[in-house]
């Protein structure tokens, strides 16, 4: 039951209830647990409510066959000893490829996806390359910073409120820790000015928009291509935004606050000027389309298409 997580993960509670209802499916999710514990259950929740048949499920004959580990349509890839192999992938698509028997709708969670190893990861990557539909992936992860940025970018993230010890550090430093895997990559990362500015930048753009909306297409250059101009580094931001728009929800819905405690003014501020729905639909948008930033080539056209549809209004 989805419902049993309204109140420990408000926001993928809302972004799942919302992709539901609109029946509006990316072809891989990647759910970044943080450390929360259920992150596995949550995701097998998510699984069964893609492949109930029902939209008011009353523990169907499917959903049964779910719990007992026995619907052919599902598949649950755990590392097998310390990794996840490529045999393990290369069997899922040979077994994915025959026709579907149930439903119109398949699976696949891979479980600690940052246990892929290059050879896996990047049979994994084809497989993201070639969406077939009908197909979903759900990968589930401790750290998404250990994930191929190719993978990372083919997904649409959803971020758990997890129990990584964020705390006692300012803003800068969790995203330093949220963008790095090791000491040293960290420590380079808060010792390099630019990042700050870069930061400031994110920031002042956010704010912006949120002031003149549809006006900043004007000033993308000023505002956005300035600081973040290759798709590396907008990938990077461009989910920061996300935390930041997740930030602004959690404070909406009185929860903590979790990485943007240093900029409680502005937080309030977009709070304000937007509804628990604006500020899901702008998470969603946000993460639908850095998704295509892989695929895209023009980046200035891939900007202003998210700031149009993010002025279309809640979808
Ligand atoms: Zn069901």
């Amino acid at each position: 039951m989805l419902e049993q997580y309204q109140n420990n993960q408000p926001i993928a509670y809302q972004i799942i209830k919302n992709t539901l209802n609109k029946k509006h499916f990316a072809h891989a999710y990647l759910i970044d647990t943080n450390g929360y514990d259920k992150g596995f259950d949550f995701a097998l929740t998510f699984a069964k409510l893609l492949l109930c048949p029902y939209e008011k499920c009353i523990n169907c004959m499917q959903c049964k066959m779910i719990d007992d580990n026995n619907f052919p349509e599902l598949k649950i890839i755990n590392p097998d000893g310390n990794g996840i192999k490529k045999e393990q992938l290369t069997e899922l698509q040979e077994e994915f490829n025959k026709k579907s028997i149930v439903g119109n709708k398949k699976v696949y969670i891979i479980n600690k996806a940052e246990k892929l190893n290059v050879n896996s990861a990047n049979t994994i990557l084809k497989f993201l390359e070639e969406p077939q539909e009908g197909i979903i992936a759900i990968l589930i992860t401790n750290n998404i910073y250990q994930l191929l940025d190719t993978i990372i970018s083919r997904c649409q993230i959803i971020s758990l409120n997890g129990q990584v010890d964020l705390e006692n550090k300012n803003t800068f430093n969790k995203i330093a820790q949220l963008l790095t895997d090791n000491n040293e990559d960290y420590n380079n990362f808060i010792n390099d000015e630019s990042n700050k500015e870069k930061l400031e930048a994110l920031l002042k753009f956010i704010k912006y928009y949120e002031n003149n909306h549809k006006k900043i297409l004007l000033y993308m250059n000023d505002y956005w291509f300035n600081y973040f101009n290759d798709k590396q580094e907008m990938s990077k931001y461009i989910l920061i935004m996300i935390y930041f728009y997740k930030d602004v929800l959690n404070y909406k819905i009185n929860c903590n606050i979790e990485i943007f405690n240093d900029y409680l003014d502005l937080i309030e501020d977009i709070a304000n000027k937007n509804t628990v729905d604006n500020l899901v639909n702008k998470i969603t948008v946000i993460n639908e389309h850095r998704t295509y930033l892989e695929y895209n080539a023009n980046l200035n056209l891939l900007m202003d298409k998210i700031i149009i549809e993010l002025e279309s209004g809640v979808r």
